[in-house]
């Protein structure tokens, strides 16, 4: 078998795989991308079965209210980018997407099995593994043997369900019942941890959340991990599904007609051979360097497949980096950057937006103790907020006394997923509370909230 040579492969065609390889065929390297589902996934899941067709849903949902038109809208969206993606790499940028599924044969060769079982062999002087996540589903009695749905199947259903149990109150979780809860289905989401968010936000904030999603009618029971799931086929083909609860306050069993499982992603390792190429793996998830390199000089490992935070933002960074080092030297280490501390904003599309950077209360405390200042500024106070109907949101900031520094800010109302991107920069920059608030902003806006959140944290922190 012959075996065709490249600078640089990338196994994986998303936002983390993608990029690395097509600036570097751009710069001038040989390179290709291996991708096992072109046809229905090139671009990856953010374009194909996350970030893109979830918010196109959610948007167009609170436009019309109607269900059959967020769903043609989501697909001609998603169908657009990813088309236009693979024409992009393919066509104008005259990329090579190899179609199969890759895995390692050694440190320098990739194996490709096609689709009709064939095999093909390609070398390659770098190797970049980004091969994403897949749902986590957890070991609950009779789920797994259950015909429950992960977050990419239920962009595929048909109608709207009538009742909807979903097991994780995490971001993919909540943004699906608040869609179908506004939809009109009867929503009840369970999540172990005490805190939804799976206890990774800012307590208060999350319990804020909670409470305005319960008043609309979502009902959410956290602090118990589900014990129990079973089903029962109906005659018309469908199954019921009962999720078990076997104590606490919310004890008892919940019938649904769709059950939702949204516990989080693993790094999809599975059938890469590793051990072939002596990668390491920790905890589930590639063992990399401050290079993004594995145990294995001259094989990479970028994006989900690294293990948390998986986002898309974070796996573009990383791509980012990898081209940026690789436009220096392909080997010599000496002229690389290694992957520096990042400010980066963490993003639930719940309506209305929440949108955290930096610690969180609990966080800060740790760290500060008795030190730590927070205040929480109500939308409800400013005028663009008014005008655009988000009377709940609440933006929270997180200092301490005696510094400008800003900790921390977690954002709930209209369009934070944008403002945040502010904070982002002045922490990036080293800027303070007062710099935020020592500027002239536009009126009425949005923004005005960080104006006024950050005034109020100058006051606070400077005592
Ligand atoms: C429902 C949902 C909503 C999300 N919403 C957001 C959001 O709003 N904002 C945000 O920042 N992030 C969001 N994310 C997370 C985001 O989608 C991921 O963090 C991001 O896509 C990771 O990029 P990646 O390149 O690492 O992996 P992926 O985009 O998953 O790309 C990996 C690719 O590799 C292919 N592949 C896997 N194994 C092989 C193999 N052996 N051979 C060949 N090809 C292979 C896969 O088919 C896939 O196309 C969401 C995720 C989900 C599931």
């Amino acid at each position: 078998m012959t075996v065709e040579h490249f600078d640089l492969i990338s196994i994986g065609s998303g936002s983390a795989g993608r990029r690395v390889a097509v600036a570097m065929h751009n710069a001038g390297w040989k390179t290709a991308i291996v991708e096992k589902d072109v046809e229905n996934h090139f671009g990856g899941t953010c374009i194909c079965t996350g970030c893109i067709p979830t918010k196109a849903l959610i948007e167009k949902v609170k436009m019309t209210g109607d269900f059959q038109q967020a769903k043609v809208h989501k697909e001609r969206i998603v169908e657009r980018i990813r088309s236009g993606t693979l024409r992009h790499v393919e066509e104008r940028a005259k990329g090579r997407v190899i179609r199969g599924f890759g895995s390692l044969v050694d440190k320098n060769t990739i194996k490709v099995v096609k689709d009709d079982g064939a095999e093909e062999l390609y070398s390659a002087d770098i190797i970049v593994i980004a091969t994403g996540s897949k749902s986590f589903i957890p070991p609950v009695e009779g789920l797994r043997e259950s015909h429950y749905i992960t977050s990419r199947e239920i962009l595929e259903i048909e109608e709207v369900p009538k009742r909807l149990l979903i097991i994780g109150a995490g971001r993919i979780g909540l943004e699906f019942g608040q869609l179908f809860h506004e939809l009109g289905s009867e929503v009840t989401v369970f999540e172990g941890f005490p805190h939804i968010f799976a206890n990774a936000e800012d307590f208060e904030m999350s319990d804020i959340i909670q409470e305005y999603l319960e008043k609309k009618g979502m009902k959410i029971f956290t602090g118990k991990f589900v014990d129990k799931v079973s089903e029962k086929k109906l005659d018309d083909g469908s199954y019921e599904f009962t999720v078990t609860l076997n104590d606490g306050p919310h004890k008892g069993e919940y019938t649904g007609d769709v059950l939702l499982v949204a516990t989080g992603r693993r790094p999809n390792i599975e059938g890469l051979n590793l051990e072939s190429a002596g990668i390491e793996v920790e905890r589930g998830a590639i063992k990399v360097d401050e290079y993004l390199q594995t145990s294995q000089e001259g094989i990479f490992a970028i994006g989900d497949v690294r293990g948390n935070p998986m986002f898309t933002n974070w796996a573009s960074y990383q791509s980012g980096l990898l081209l940026k080092n690789f436009k220096k030297s392909k080997n010599d280490q000496t002229k690389w950057s290694p992957m520096p501390e990042k400010v980066f904003p963490r993003i639930a599309f719940v309506q209305p937006e929440f949108a955290s950077v930096g610690m969180t209360e609990e966080q800060a405390r740790e760290k500060y103790g008795d030190d730590v200042v927070t205040y929480k500024y109500r939308n409800k106070w400013l005028g663009k907020s008014m005008i655009v109907d988000d009377w709940d949101g609440i933006l929270k900031g997180v200092g301490r006394k005696g510094s400008d520094e800003i900790l921390g800010a977690h954002l709930w109302g209209e369009r934070t997923g944008s403002l945040v991107q502010m904070i982002v920069l002045a922490m990036e920059n080293g800027l303070g509370w007062t710099n935020l608030n020592d500027l002239v902003y536009g009126h009425p806006v949005l923004v005005e909230g960080i104006y006024s959140l950050a005034g109020n944290m100058k006051g606070l922190t400077s005592k």
